[in-house]
Formats: structure tokens, C-alpha cells, sequence
């Protein structure tokens, strides 16, 4: 579980942001996650309800996008979205490998008042 502490550092980055623009409250926050980050939202969704309260961004609406995992062929050179339970190149067969994509986690943006 390092939903905590990730939304620790996601906590810390929106207050940030929103004190570099003077804003008063924050009122969205807008999450890439990677399907093979591991991470829950829901879990994500909790902790921020409880380490929010008191600051402004207490109340935000999470938004969550996901991303998806890709494979990339070294025989097509070409990078295909995965299937799940299968590392193979859904073009050649070829046993493919992961590529970073699908492990991110990040803020995209948020909406002030
Ligand atoms: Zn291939």
C-alpha cells in the first residue's frame, strides 16, 4: 500500500501550485494513473478526503484518467497497447516487452477559485 504516501506528495504539489497562483481553493485535480502503476483510486480518493480536510483543497473532486500499458515488438519496431495476460506481439507473436508507459502516475492539472 503507498497509496499514503502518494497522495501525501500529490497533496503537497496541488498546495503548492494553487499558492503560486494566490488561489483560494482548489476545486479539481486531475490524475494520469497507469495500469500497471498498482495504485487504487479509490484508496487514493479516501486518503485525500482525510489528509485535505483543513486546507484548500478539502472538497476537490479527483478525477482519475487511466493509462494504458504498452508492449513494444524489437521485430515490428512498433509499440502496441497490451492485452491482459499476454506479453506477446499481437502482430508477429514475438515475446514483447514492457515499455514505460502504463506505469506513470502523475498530476495533470487542477481547477482553481
Ligand atoms: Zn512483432
Amino acid at each position: 500500500m503507498h497509496e499514503l504516501s502518494l497522495t501525501e506528495k500529490i497533496l503537497r504539489l496541488v498546495l503548492e501550485q494553487a499558492g503560486n497562483h494566490k488561489a483560494a481553493k482548489i476545486t479539481r485535480i486531475k490524475l494520469v494513473i497507469g495500469d500497471l502503476s498498482g495504485i487504487i483510486p479509490a484508496c487514493v480518493e479516501q486518503y485525500f478526503g482525510l489528509i485535505a480536510a483543513g486546507t484548500i483543497a478539502a472538497g476537490a473532486k479527483l478525477e482519475f484518467q487511466r493509462s494504458k500499458a504498452e508492449l513494444y515488438c524489437p521485430v515490428c519496431e512498433e509499440s502496441f497497447e497490451k492485452r491482459p495476460a499476454d506479453f506477446n506481439c499481437p502482430r508477429c507473436g514475438s515475446l514483447a516487452q514492457l515499455t514505460e508507459s502504463g506505469r506513470e502516475c502523475f498530476v495533470e492539472s487542477i481547477e482553481v477559485d
